[in-house]
């Protein structure tokens, strides 16, 4: 089986600081269909299958007027994911792109960004098609795709 934390041709791993998660509360957790990234897709998609995102207290007040959007942004911890890499090959052919030309899930702070499509909240579990994280993935944030209160 391949390694998911192999290196490709033309990749540059650089030697990083440790990594380490201060700094940031994860106030939730994803729930997919995947359990592994081989089966994730790269990007999310709003005809995509239905993924629960489970708030946890307490920040569950903090939904209130969520409901109002059709379209949030969701921000995830990748946590799978290596933090040395600064050139990458998406394709595994040796053609490279550097780490912040890309939306790969390696990057020094491996924060996942998706606009998806709210579909209902109950309680403390916000349902949602658009994703593209592993089952598990933390949670960093949501946020409307828009101020509520400008003009
Ligand atoms: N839509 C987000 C973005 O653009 O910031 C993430 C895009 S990233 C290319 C999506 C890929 O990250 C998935 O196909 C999967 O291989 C990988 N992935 C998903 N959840 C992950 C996790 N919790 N840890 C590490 N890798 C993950």
């Amino acid at each position: 089986m391949t390694d998911i934390n192999e290196i490709r041709m033309g990749e540059v791993a650089v030697a990083s600081p440790q990594a380490r998660d201060a700094g940031l509360e994860f106030i939730g957790r994803i729930h997919t269909p995947w359990k592994t990234r081989a089966e994730t897709p790269r990007q999310g998609r709003l005809d995509g299958p239905l993924c629960r995102i489970e708030m946890f207290e307490p920040w569950v007040a903090g939904l209130k007027g969520l409901e109002t959007f059709e379209t949030i942004q969701v921000l995830y911890w990748l946590h799978q994911s290596r933090r040395d890499l600064v050139t990458q090959s998406p394709r595994s052919n040796g053609v490279t792109a550097g780490t912040f030309a890309l939306r790969s899930p390696v990057r020094p702070n491996p924060i996942g960004l998706s606009a998806v499509t709210l579909l209902g909240i109950a309680g403390n579990i916000v349902s949602v098609r658009g994703l593209d994280c592993l089952d598990g993935t933390p949670l960093i944030d949501l946020k409307p795709d828009r101020c509520a209160h400008s003009p």
